[in-house]
């Protein structure tokens, strides 16, 4: 990892406060003086995330924030959804002169994280990227450690690790893990994210952040509402 720092004179690690690149912040640590931890604000953070990211801006020589845009992402083209029906998306609710606007998931982070992330990334003239991306991970980008675009070399020193070699790793080092992982499998960007079902964050936000379930619930319910007709015709052509 040296010999790839001393190529590059602005570095970045990318923190999201999950558990990987809480693995990554710490092994990095001999580096920390020759990089900057950037953190990404959904503008819908997790209070537990604002924390621990309060933490670790304390502990590094280097940090900076990036403002996300998720809560104007969502005013824009609507609340994200693993399924979106086409009466949902723009075109359709034009045709259908009104409607709810549902986006997919992707979409959504792509216009509210990635592309801030990245659009600060080359703002900074950053030319090394360090990730917590893993290959065991089942979304993650689609390129591995080494991989060099728009003049940007991407590093992912846990590519090899799986989840248990990070959960070790941060026992070992004395890191507390967040509480995210006591219920679930991932640590979320979004409080009122209404995608990413699989994670089945609903007990954990029932739980903790009550003022969230209920409009986690109330999103839900308008996907219901909006997918009931699509679902409703699928089922009667499926046979
Ligand atoms: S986590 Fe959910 S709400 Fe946040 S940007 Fe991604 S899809 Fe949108």
């Amino acid at each position: 990892m040296e010999d790839v720092l001393d190529n590059h004179e602005r570095i970045a690690l990318q923190f999201s406060g999950g558990k990987d690149s809480l693995a990554l912040l710490h092994l990095m640590r001999p580096f920390w003086d020759r990089l900057t931890v950037y953190w990404l604000d959904t503008g819908d953070a997790f209070p537990e995330t604002e924390a621990l990211v309060e933490e670790v801006a304390a502990m590094v020589p280097n940090f900076q924030r990036i403002q996300g845009r998720q809560p104007e992402t969502i005013e824009l083209f609507g609340i994200p959804s693993d399924l979106v029906p086409v009466h949902s998306t723009p075109i359709g609710v034009i045709a259908r002169r009104g409607g709810t606007l549902i986006q997919d998931r992707y979409s959504c982070c792509m216009r509210s994280l990635m592309l801030p992330m990245h659009e600060r990334m080359q703002a900074d003239g950053i030319t090394l990227v360090v990730r917590g991306q893993k290959n065991t991970d089942p979304l993650r980008a689609p390129v591995e450690s080494g991989h060099v675009e728009d003049g940007i070399e991407y590093q992912f020193p846990l590519q090899d690790w799986s989840d248990e070699d990070v959960l070790r790793f941060l026992a070992e080092e004395g890191v507390e893990i967040p509480r995210f992982y006591q219920t679930l499998h991932s640590s979320p960007d979004c409080k009122t994210c209404s995608a990413y079902w699989e994670e089945g964050r609903a007990p954990y936000l029932k739980e903790h952040h009550p003022e969230a379930y209920e409009e986690y619930q109330r999103r839900l319910n308008t996907i219901s509402d909006a997918t009931a007709e699509a679902i409703q015709h699928f089922n009667r052509e499926i046979s």
